[in-house]
């Protein structure tokens, strides 16, 4: 049974954790079956659509000329080119609100660069890390994937090293080397937070 959030004090969620660490489970589990009602922004991001994906759902997919303009709006909290293969993604401010409106925690799962941000504009964000329990499982399941070439898997597995780097700026750390223990962490980092 998922929990509203009613009487807490609106909060920002931020969970980053490299390609290949298993957010994107982990990520479905927790919307569903949080302790607390969480509402996840959706970004909007330049990069073509994959197959499967739906726009407003997945992304808001956006020509980069509008993204460029929106950003020049300020309707952007963080903007960030996540991969340096020239496909920008961020988070409308308008998504924060919409959660606020529908009386959740807003959920962000985005990169370290923009988590970065977050943090410096909601200096009491609850962040989680999501740590892979080693590069070469990481390798593994983008491969298993079967989604990337083998460029885009070189140049993701040089991020993961980077994002690593950057682990210890965030206030929490789990470790996926199973999936129902580190929902259940995840769980409880929230529960925490509501008290
Ligand atoms: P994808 O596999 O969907 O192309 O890329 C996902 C990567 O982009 C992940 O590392 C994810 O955390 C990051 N990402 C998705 N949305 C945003 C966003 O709004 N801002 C930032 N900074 N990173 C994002």
């Amino acid at each position: 049974m998922v929990a509203d959030t009613q009487g807490l004090p609106f909060r920002v969620v931020v969970l980053s954790g490299p390609s290949g660490s298993g957010k994107t489970t982990i990520v479905e589990r927790l919307i569903r079956e949080s302790p607390i009602k969480l509402v996840k922004c959706i970004s909007a991001t330049t990069r073509p659509k994959r197959i499967g994906e739906i726009d407003g759902d997945s992304y808001y997919f956006l020509p980069t000329e509008t993204f460029a303009a929106r950003k020049a709006a300020g309707e952007f909290l963080e903007t960030a080119e996540v991969f340096g293969a020239g496909y920008w993604y961020g988070t409308l401010k308008s998504e924060l609100h919409r959660a606020q409106v529908a009386g959740g925690w807003a959920f962000l799962e985005i990169d370290v660069q923009g988590a970065l941000r977050v943090m410096d504009e909601y200096p009491d964000a609850v962040t989680i890390f999501l740590e892979p329990p080693s590069i070469a499982v990481c390798e593994q399941r983008l491969r298993q994937r079967g989604t990337d070439s083998e460029e885009t898997i070189q140049r993701r597995l040089r991020k993961v090293e980077d994002e690593l780097q950057l682990a210890h700026r965030y206030r929490h750390r789990v470790v996926n080397d199973d999936l129902h223990d580190a929902v259940q962490e995840i769980h409880e980092i929230l529960r925490q937070q509501s008290e």
